[in-house]
């Protein structure tokens, strides 16, 4: 059966294990609540030992012909955009190898025009020598597709779904290729396919109750646990923040919340990478650092050209997809704009330094090579 149909049938139908996940995040006094910090805890030792994988985002491009309500780089957005040409591209991935980082996230909006494949795959290339581990995060392709930038030197795919409600994706997707719900929920599978050996998932926090999208993501989970079975899989949970367009959330998740969730996908899937990005406070990402999560982002920037100040030679805005001249307004910084805005400001080294303060062992690249000894 293909994730499509266990999604459609998922009010009717769900497995033992989904069933366990959903009585996991249903309300919880305090004391279950440590009861589950505990044993979650346990199994992320157990599975993961006392490391943290730390990565970074890399934003090529915030070129968009979509509309997301949600996010800033909305085609309808007027922001100041760039696509990073492939030097800048370096210069920008060579100040986050100078930080330290070997495990590196490249992040693009959808448009054909700026972020082509072989685009993508020069990228890909150009960084491969210089990083144990370059993952993506751009438009869903074809399988065939994905074959180049994977030979490139790209190992993992990260899409998320954003909503599982097809009512709602509809309704927050308004114009562009993401429209399609099913070519998007397809995709992980696709990727891997291709031959992508790390698979990251997520949905949006915001957009419709949590513990809704929650039991669909779990199900996703255990579809792809078995059907990608030589694939780590990640799960990433990223609460709606501030961005251009002022989308405000419609449902909101406590911090409480996000922690027993954490627990309750540690409990159920012991082998799953949580992923925490720097959406999240320094006060909660310390505390669930602790708990579940494995691998965090630190030192982002969400703009293209934000690690460096590269690419304003390129900058336009775009006013309902149009390209004109950019005029800066009064006070506006002449960079692209960022997707969203990050709350944990720290730099790489402070966040480093706090993880060893509280035992863990910051991993700034692949943890199977590291447990290999190369
Ligand atoms: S979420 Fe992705 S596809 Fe949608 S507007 Fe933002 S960059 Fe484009």
């Amino acid at each position: 059966m293909s994730f499509v149909e266990i999604l459609d049938n998922l009010a009717l139908q769900k497995s033992n294990l989904v069933r366990s996940f959903e009585h996991l995040i249903a309300p919880k006094s305090g004391q279950e609540l440590e009861a589950m910090a505990r044993a979650s805890r346990a199994l992320t030792l157990q599975n993961f030992g006392r490391t943290m994988r730390l990565f970074a985002p890399l934003y090529l491009s915030n070129e968009c012909i979509n509309n997301c309500r949600y996010c800033g780089f909305s085609r309808d957005n007027p922001i100041l955009r760039v696509t990073l040409d492939v030097g800048e591209v370096i210069a920008e991935a060579q100040h986050l190898s100078h930080q330290g980082f070997r495990q590196i996230l490249l992040v693009a909006g959808e448009h054909p025009k700026f972020i082509r494949r072989a685009y993508l795959a020069e990228c890909v290339r150009a960084l491969a020598p210089h990083f144990a581990s370059i993952s993506i995060e751009v438009a869903p392709m074809e399988t065939q597709d994905y074959v180049p930038i994977i030979q490139a030197g790209a190992e993992g795919l990260v899409v998320y779904q954003e909503t599982y409600n097809r009512g709602v994706y509809a309704e927050m997707h308004t114009a562009g290729p993401k429209r399609d719900f099913n070519f998007r929920l397809d995709c992980a599978e696709r990727g891997y396919a291709a031959g992508f050996r790390r698979l990251g998932i997520g949905a949006l926090i915001g957009l419709s109750r949590w513990q809704d999208e929650v039991i669909a993501l779990a199900a996703h989970l255990e579809y792809l646990f078995r059907r990608c079975w030589q694939a780590q899989i990640t799960v990433s949970l990223p609460r709606l923040r501030p961005a251009a367009g002022g989308f405000q959330p419609l449902f909101s998740m406590s911090d409480r919340e996000l922690t027993q969730l954490v627990c309750a996908l540690r409990i159920t899937f012991p082998q799953l990478g949580i992923v925490l990005s720097t959406r999240e406070c320094e006060q909660l990402r310390d505390s669930l650092a602790l708990i579940g999560v494995t691998m965090m982002s630190a030192g982002s920037h969400t703009e293209p050209g934000g690690y460096t100040r590269r690419g304003r030679e390129h900058l336009h805005r775009t006013v309902r997809g149009r390209i004109v001249a950019p005029e800066y307004q009064d006070g506006e910084d002449e960079l692209a704009t960022g997707q969203f805005e990050i709350s944990d400001e720290r730099s790489p080294a402070e966040i480093a330094t706090v993880l060893r303060d509280r035992g863990l062992e910051p991993v700034w690249k692949d943890w199977d090579q590291v447990l290999c000894g190369s």
